[in-house]
């Protein structure tokens, strides 16, 4: 009897839900006749964007883009401030779906240094929406830093009050490696606040443990899905056969032919239908 482990942690995080149902709501109830944009791709999943773009959603990149008395969903990642000034004086209906974990992260910035008394340092990926967002936040001069090595080449001024602060989907464990090291070189007085969100990790943590007792793994999400691209990388680095597909109907019971126990996980945008018929498929593999 072939075993299809599914992970708990699979699909949609806080995040992505609360946007989605915010979506959703602003489709099913908006008023008929006013357009409704998300800025950027509400979410990374081809699957649902064309849902919405079939509903009609538009998505636009700039706010001078949006249609006039259209409604404009701020997604998950949040938004610089320049760029939510410019959707107030529009005078577009904003509906602001900024996960509260990145909208905490956003106001511990603006606590710590909205006079200027500390620059920040930021641990980030300097391309990433969440991370300009957050930078906008902060009252005086502020550095991003990709990894632990590149702290050691900045030219800090000693003199200088410091805060430090990372993106929310940064690893913990390497978040704490930079809080020693920043706190050996600049003292431990410097702040460090809490922005971290522990479901990337839980998440990568119980893929890791199902690819640990299976033959094989799928892991379902978009391509172009930071995070679930991630899982599909945790998992073959434990050398378990992984295939990353969007959709059921991309598997073939030929890529399982040996596989007692097959784990399955999806990234933090992959809806529950989508993992269902996938699990449903794989079963069907073995029914008889
Ligand atoms: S990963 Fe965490 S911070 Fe990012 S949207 Fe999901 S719940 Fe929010």
């Amino acid at each position: 009897m072939v075993q299809v482990i599914r992970a708990e942690t699979a699909g949609f995080c806080m995040g992505v839900d609360l946007a989605l149902r915010k979506l959703e709501r602003l489709v099913q109830n908006g008023p008929a006749a006013a357009p409704v944009c998300t800025l950027g791709p509400i979410i990374h999943n081809p699957q649902v964007l064309k849902h919405y773009a079939d509903l009609g959603v538009q998505e636009i990149a700039e706010p001078e883009e949006l249609p006039r008395k259209s409604s404009a969903v701020i997604r998950a990642h949040g938004i610089p401030r320049d760029v939510q000034d410019k959707l107030a004086k529009r005078g577009v209906h904003i509906v602001d779906a900024t996960c509260p974990k990145v909208k905490k992260a956003q106001m511990l910035i603006h606590d710590r240094t909205a006079k200027g008394e500390r620059s920040l340092i930021l641990f980030g990926e300097p391309e990433h929406p969440e991370v300009a967002g957050l930078l906008s936040y902060a009252g005086g001069e502020a550095t991003v830093i990709e990894a632990v090595d590149h702290f050691e080449r900045l030219s800090l001024d000693p003199e200088e009050d410091y805060v430090l602060a990372a993106q929310t989907t940064q690893d913990r464990t390497e978040y704490n490696r930079l809080i020693s090291r920043v706190q050996e070189v600049l003292g431990s007085e410097v702040p460090v606040l809490d922005t971290i969100c522990d479901t990337t990790r839980e998440r990568q943590r119980e893929a890791a443990d199902i690819a640990a007792c299976a033959d094989a793994m799928v892991v379902v999400g978009g391509y172009n899905s930071g995070n679930t691209r991630r899982l599909v990388q945790v998992v073959r680095s434990l050398g378990t056969p992984c295939h990353h597909v969007e959709q059921a109907h991309e598997l073939a019971p030929e890529g399982f032919a040996a596989a007692q126990a097959i784990g399955l996980t999806a990234g933090a945008s992959t809806p529950k239908e989508i993992i269902d018929a996938v699990e449903a498929r794989l079963h069907s593999f073995f029914d008889d």
